[in-house]
């Protein structure tokens, strides 16, 4: 155990979306009984990608004891079950993320994926 960045997810606040599994790189993130869980807490790197991804704001970082981040449980969880995978949609075209580069964005508290074609619109106007 350390302390360290870890995501920490407030219940009340989750609608259970399921936004932010995808972003998830280690699969940290699994929804259970309809809400976001951090199912290990070593599969969390807290560099908070899936932030980004939450349209109401449940999920923050915070320093707190936590076991150490670990690539070993990542690759061993990788191996034994399929990710748990939610293809997203460009909020603005409905462009699939087969079809172009989707990230997802904030901007006043409110949480979108955007492709990659439609965010020159939203930068330039
Ligand atoms: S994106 Fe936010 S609201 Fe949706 S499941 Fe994840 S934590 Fe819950």
């Amino acid at each position: 155990m350390a302390t360290r960045t870890i995501v920490k997810i407030d219940e009340e606040l989750c609608n259970g979306c399921g936004a932010c599994i995808s972003p998830c790189a280690e699969s940290a993130l699994e929804l259970i009984d309809g809400k976001a869980r951090v199912i290990k807490e070593e599969l969390c790197d807290g560099a908070g990608f899936c932030l980004g991804a939450c349209p109401t704001g449940a999920l923050s970082l915070e320093n707190r004891e936590a076991p150490e981040f670990s690539e070993q449980a990542v690759k061993k969880i990788s191996l034994t079950r399929p990710r748990n995978y939610k293809p997203q949609k460009c909020m603005q075209c409905g462009m699939s993320e087969d079809q172009a580069w989707l990230l997802p964005l904030k901007h006043g508290g409110e949480a979108r994926w955007i492709c990659t074609r439609c965010l020159p619109g939203l930068i330039h106007g």
